[in-house]
């Protein structure tokens, strides 16, 4: 097709590096598959019935764009609980990422800015300049813990927004207390909307995670089922926050997603009633497991929550290091310069069976001692 056809912003992103994983993950007979972001277990058979139930009497037109009342109503309870802010707005998204791009579409202009922390969930760099943002980074190595100064730093007038999600995809560093309060109050302080992405809420494993909203109440939330109930393929999200925000995101996913799919609002009001501890405690098994595994050879910052791990690269470049691991030993992992400006460390998830697990360890500890 000729480029003249082809809107500039579509020389904005380069296929995902995650996808050239995938790819090159897919011509393999039997790899050793620590590469994907999402449970390893399937939707819970309670939730698959309320689905199937949803279909088949008939919930399959259009939804109310703000949600259907069976899962808004239940989830906005649930946050009334929580919060008790009186001006706390919820509706249902076409899932997390939905919420997300939303959220810029009401907030950015052109040349507005929007702070984001590296490394990042891919989403948070490449959304700014979809809605003619610019993302400014601040660096959280090697540690991950977000330097409040480095924030204040960066906030300029042009400031819109800030990424946060703690859980963290791609470190599984949780933020603590003292920190979250922190960032909270510099976001009221400075008039700059703190958009928390709290979609592995559900997987903490050494202590809650904490919402901003607690400390600030225009913290807008962005939230999701598809993470916590396995369920990525069915495309189920909310977002609460200030009305005024929320009512406009509403407009926009009236003129864009038009609502989130009917039947599986059915299915994830179904699924808010389950117990997903089980699934948690053998993902915290898990991640004991690996780090385990790699205490000898890697440095790796200890993940509290979601299911990654984010090593240093005992050596080379990401590419380099993920080309051996595919060569060597049918190895999927996910270099780290795809979630940073940084190419020092790479992506694990142990999001998978227990002999794929070991079976990586093995690998990574080969690969750790012997540089091709
Ligand atoms: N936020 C983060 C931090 C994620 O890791 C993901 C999924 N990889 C998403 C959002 C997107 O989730 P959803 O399936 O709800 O769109």
């Amino acid at each position: 097709m000729s480029d003249q056809l082809l809107a500039d912003r579509t020389s904005l992103f380069d296929t995902s590096g995650i996808r050239k994983v995938f790819d090159l993950g897919a011509k393999l007979k039997d790899p050793i598959n620590l590469s994907i972001g999402q449970p390893d277990f399937d939707v819970p058979e309670a939730a698959r019935r309320a689905a199937i139930e949803a279909i088949e009497s008939r919930k399959n037109s259009y939804a109310l764009t703000q949600g259907a009342p069976v899962l808004r109503e239940k989830l906005a309870a649930q946050v009334k609980r929580q919060y008790n802010h009186d001006d706390r707005e919820l509706f249902v998204s076409s899932g997390t990422s939905g919420g997300l791009l939303l959220a810029l579409m009401v907030l950015v202009n052109p040349g507005d800015e929007v702070i984001v922390f590296d490394p990042y969930f891919v989403m948070y760099d490449s959304l700014p300049a979809l809605v003619g943002g610019k993302t400014i980074h601040v660096d959280t190595y090697p540690d991950f813990r977000i330097d409040l100064n480095r924030v204040a730093d960066a906030i300029t007038p042009r400031t819109k927004a800030i990424f946060f999600n703690s859980p963290a995809n791609p470190t599984g560093v949780t933020a603590d207390d003292e920190t979250v309060r922190g960032l909270a109050e510099l976001a009221a302080e400075r008039n700059v909307v703190l958009i928390s992405d709290e979609i592995y809420r559900t997987f903490a494993y050494d202590r809650p995670p904490v919402s901003p909203a607690k400390y600030n109440p225009r913290t807008l939330v962005v939230d999701g089922f598809s993470k916590t109930y396995g369920m990525t393929g069915w495309r189920l999200g909310f977002v609460h926050g200030p009305a005024e925000i929320v009512r406009e995101m509403i407009k926009f996913q009236q003129y864009t997603f038009v609502c989130a799919p009917h039947p599986f609002q059915w299915a994830g009001a179904a699924a808010m009633d389950l117990d997903m501890s089980a699934y948690v405690n053998d993902y915290r098994r898990k991640r004991d497991m690996l780090l385990a595994g790699l205490a000898d050879d890697y440095e790796i910052v200890k993940p509290e929550g979601a299911f990654y791990a984010f090593p240093k690269l005992p050596w080379g470049s990401g590419l380099e290091f993920v080309t051996a691991a595919i060569e060597k030993h049918q190895l999927l992992v996910i270099p780290g310069n795809v979630f940073s400006r940084a190419d020092t460390h790479f992506r694990i998830s142990y999001a998978a069976d227990d002999r794929v697990i070991e079976r990586g360890v093995e690998a990574l500890r080969e690969l750790a001692r012997n540089r091709p």
